[in-house]
């Protein structure tokens, strides 16, 4: 693999977690990221899991959301984890939208008390065939999907992942299992896009 720099949007989240995972990939330099240079400086960035309306406030704060939206329109490829999922969409049900750079619609904490965090395996079209380990923690789903983006796994009649053009989104959180299938894929979209 040739080098590449992967950003983690480091506000707040699961980022220790995501940058623990990009650094057993050959040729990724993990990096965090709070600042328009820090952006400027990566190949690809993931938007970890954590609280969505704290990360956008911080975004906000930090004038982030603008210059990230366009680098994402520019094609920069981009992966959000759970909360990370929700900045991307288009539609937040009852919330307005952060980034909404995603043709699809969430709900928020959508697996409701009893059961807001559980481990299931699914495959994920185009990434793994193989059913990949699926932790949920407090997570959206997607309620319903435009034509630009594309379903791509499925758990209990739920869509919990969206691919659309660069962009990427998984109600869970593959950073928290030690299976890096998601994360290699993910460098893989990035090297190609870097050296296109
Ligand atoms: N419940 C959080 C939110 O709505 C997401 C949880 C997560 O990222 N694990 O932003």
């Amino acid at each position: 693999m040739k080098p590449i720099t992967i950003g983690v949007l480091s506000y707040q989240g699961t980022v220790i977690e995501h940058i623990k995972a990009l650094s057993q990939l050959e040729g990724v330099t993990p990096m965090e990221v709070k600042t328009l240079p820090a952006l400027q400086a990566v190949d690809g960035l993931i938007l970890p899991g954590g609280e969505s309306t704290t990360i956008a406030k911080l975004l906000n704060i930090f004038e982030l959301m603008e210059p990230l939206r366009q680098r994402i329109l520019d094609g920069m490829p981009v992966w959000g984890t759970c909360a990370g999922e929700i900045l991307l969409a288009k539609e937040i049900i009852g919330e307005e939208p952060h980034l909404g750079v995603m043709d699809f619609s969430v709900r928020r904490n959508a697996y409701g008390r009893q059961i807001d965090s559980f481990t299931q395996y699914a495959p994920i079209t185009g990434i793994s065939e193989t059913p990949v380990e699926l932790v949920f923690i407090r997570a959206p789903w997607i309620e319903s999907v435009g034509e630009k983006a594309q379903v791509i796994c499925q758990v209990n009649g739920h869509a919990v992942a969206a691919k659309q053009d660069n962009m990427l989104a998984t109600s869970f959180h593959p950073e928290f299992t030690q299976d890096l299938t998601v994360h290699r894929w993910f460098a893989q979209q990035i090297e190609q896009y870097k050296y296109r």
